[in-house]
């Protein structure tokens, strides 16, 4: 990293497993425990049957509202204001990068941060949506009674253009990609780590277990993430 003119962050999943949020592949207990988010929190059900879509996601709403960035966010936001680290790119939608104080974040999911009308495109923030649901249990327009749907790439849905443009821009100019708590296996996302290394870019992983990666990782670091970072700053010392 003190070597590396320009670095980034390809972060996923694992970094906000400190925050207490799990991993959805991780199987989860208690009501949806035997429901598969890959079929319910998809394009099409918000489409076809928005109250069940909502009696999913709405709840899911509550339990990210109040989660707190960990060490791992903050140790991004300290390189990131060192100058040792140029963007951040996620496919976490928790919003807790930019909670934390990172600037260039680029969210390639979209974030639960806004959900917007489909029919007059207003925005609505986080906390404003809760008073947007119907008795059926959907989001509705308080503007035009359009659909709500949240600002986050669903099943179903490609990603978001210019996210992955930006996206695609940082890992071509990286010459070392520091890729956290992902697995790196979801595409697109998972085709950033082979732009870094095309473009003669080193990558240096911290997840737990492997990726399709590893053999071409300078380091490779299995602990937790948020102790694995933490000591990252350490080691750098104090700038
Ligand atoms: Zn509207």
């Amino acid at each position: 990293m003190r070597g590396s003119r320009r670095t980034v962050a390809l972060t996923g999943a694992g970094v906000s497993v400190p925050s207490g949020i799990p991993d959805f592949r991780t199987p989860e207990s208690g009501l949806w425990a035997n429901v598969d988010p890959m079929e319910v929190a998809h394009i099409d059900v918000f489409e076809r049957d928005p109250a069940r879509f909502w009696s999913y996601y709405r709840p899911r709403f509550h339990s990210l509202r109040d989660k707190r960035p960990n060490a791992a966010h903050e140790a991004l936001v300290e390189l990131e204001r060192r100058r040792l680290l140029d963007g951040v790119i996620t496919q976490n939608i928790d919003r807790l990068h930019r909670s934390a104080g990172s600037q260039n974040v680029v969210e390639v999911h979209g974030s639960i941060a806004t959900s917007s009308c489909r029919s007059c495109e207003v925005k609505f923030t986080l906390e404003e949506v809760d008073a947007l649901f119907d008795g059926d249990g959907v989001a509705i327009c308080a503007a035009c009674g359009g659909a709500v749907k949240p600002d986050v790439v669903l099943f179903g849905e490609i990603l978001p253009e210019e996210a992955m443009r930006q996206a695609h821009e940082l890992a071509a100019g990286a010459e070392l990609m520091l890729c956290v708590g992902s697995s790196l296996v979801v595409h697109p996302v998972a085709g950033l780590p082979e732009v870094t290394l095309a473009s003669g870019g080193k990558l240096a992983i911290v997840t737990k277990g492997a990726t399709p990666y590893d053999g071409d990782a300078v380091l490779k670091l299995e602990g937790e993430v948020d102790e694995e970072l933490a000591q990252l700053i350490a080691t750098l010392g104090q700038p």
